[in-house]
């Protein structure tokens, strides 16, 4: 059994979930790199993080779903024990009005965003807890700046579950305070990855700059040094934190 302390990253074949199994790999921790449907991204990454030493499996599943769910944490169990999530895996949808918004983007989008995670951090919780004979542990949740600015005219829908992803991170993290897990989230904002292309909109990170206080948009590298800084030993008396990395905005 590998002595670096092992990190589960969904959605880690793309985007922050890539740039933070990458850094995890670098900072001498184990990976788990979870994608949904991109294999070749997720083994790129995972090549990446054994070329820093790492220990790095990827596994396939969609945490929307409950067999998603049971995939990615049969990994877990067979490569164990666990120390890090990082409940990254997140979507928007197609940018449109509240009235234009159906019963199956709803679906959808708090499938991912909020059931998700959260079946994520429970299986992670059941590992990690002292109380189930655990050594504790650290989640890291990925929120967004959009959950206290709404995202009006665009994905209201995506705000409000990352709305609940903020809640859920502050009430997990009183519950589970003195069982040796500590749970936090950030709040990036404008980040230059493929999400808003799926979102329809391309160039939305450069376009949306001028708005942003730094002027520019995030990398995914800057917002993976926090979930790095979360994760570490560093932040022992950090539990129920929201870290807004967001250049201002
Ligand atoms: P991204 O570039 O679109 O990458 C998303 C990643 O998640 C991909 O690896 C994708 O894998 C995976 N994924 C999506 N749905 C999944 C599912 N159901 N199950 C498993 N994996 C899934 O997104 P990103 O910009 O890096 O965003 C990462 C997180 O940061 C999300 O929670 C997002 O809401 C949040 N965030 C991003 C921004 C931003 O501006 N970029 C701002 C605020 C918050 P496949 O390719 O295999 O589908």
């Amino acid at each position: 059994m590998s002595q670096r302390p092992l990190v589960l990253v969904t959605g880690g074949s793309r985007g922050i979930g890539a740039a933070v199994c990458r850094k995890a790999a670098a900072q001498g921790y184990d990976l788990i790199v979870n994608y949904r449907s991109d294999q070749s991204a997720a083994e790129a990454v995972a090549a990446d993080c054994r070329a820093q030493g790492a220990r790095a499996e990827i596994v396939q599943g969609d945490t929307g779903t409950e067999e998603g769910v049971a995939a990615i944490f049969a990994a877990v169990d067979r490569l164990g024990p666990l120390h890090g999530l990082v409940n990254n895996a997140g979507v928007v949808d197609v940018t449109a009005r509240v009235d234009e918004f159906d019963r199956a983007r709803l679906d959808r989008i708090f499938a991912i965003n909020v059931i998700g995670k959260i079946r994520c951090a429970t299986e992670a919780v059941k590992r990690m807890s002292t109380k189930h004979g655990g050594q504790g542990g650290v989640i890291v949740n990925l929120s967004s700046i959009a959950a206290v600015l709404g995202a009006p005219g665009q994905y209201v829908d995506y705000a409000a579950a990352k709305g609940a992803v903020d809640t859920f991170t502050l009430g997990l993290a009183r519950e589970v305070a003195t069982e040796g897990v500590r749970v936090n989230a950030i709040r990036p904002g404008i980040i230059d990855t493929e999400i808003h292309a799926s979102g329809g909109l391309p160039n939305r990170a450069r376009d949306l700059a001028p708005i942003v206080p730094m002027q520019r948009p995030g990398t995914a590298d800057e917002v993976a040094d926090s979930v790095l800084y979360l994760l570490s030993p560093q932040a022992s008396y950090v539990t129920g934190a929201i870290l807004n990395v967001s250049g201002g905005r």
